[in-house]
């Protein structure tokens, strides 16, 4: 006997994770809807939001999983990409099947490497800005006598801690001697 062919053979059942997937889908659902408002291409009415909504959030449960933070970034990525109200053509093309469901999750996982990069250094300008500010801040610094200023052999010196490297990594000590401003890292 040959198996009935189904047509929404594509859309496996949801039970794991359930409630998250549902979420998907229910905001993937609302992003293929806004296409109708924003083309002026007339859609097709067999054409249904909600259907090729589980069939990207298939995709996506199957070629990421969810589990870890690392895995929520990634749909978060996909997500952001097919909502960018810059990006219209995305969601039109993933809708009328000009392109396949699984390109926005193919796409996502480059634009993602990228986006990291990109907040990596946006940390690094963020923690410049705040040295500077707390170098401003100096005169109103705490003074210790923790450390010896090797030019002036003063022990009076002021402080501040920052992670520059790594967040498992410990943290850089700034001090500055507070008789010849010698500054040095511990
Ligand atoms: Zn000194």
């Amino acid at each position: 006997m040959v198996p009935l062919k189904n047509n929404h053979q594509d859309f496996k059942p949801i039970n794991k994770n359930s409630g998250y997937r549902e979420r998907v889908r229910k905001l993937l659902t609302e992003v293929f809807s806004r296409v109708s408002f924003e083309t002026d291409e007339s859609i097709s009415p067999s054409i249904d939001p909600v259907q090729v909504a589980a069939s990207v959030e298939s995709v996506m449960f199957e070629r990421i999983g969810w589990s870890n933070t690392i895995k929520k970034a990634y749909y978060q990525s996909i997500l952001f990409n097919l909502k960018d109200p810059k990006n219209p053509d995305l969601r039109r093309k993933v809708l009328l099947g000009e392109i396949k469901p699984e390109t926005p999750v193919t796409v996502s996982a480059e634009e993602m490497a990228s986006h990291r990069r990109q907040s990596e250094n946006i940390q690094v300008q963020l923690k410049s800005l705040k040295r500077c500010m707390h170098d401003a801040d100096e005169e109103e610094k705490a003074t210790t006598d923790m450390f010896q200023c090797s030019q002036c052999c003063e022990r009076k010196c002021s402080y501040y801690q920052m992670q520059t490297r790594s967040a498992d990594e410990s943290m850089t000590t700034y001090v500055t001697c507070c008789k010849c401003n010698k500054r040095w890292e511990v």
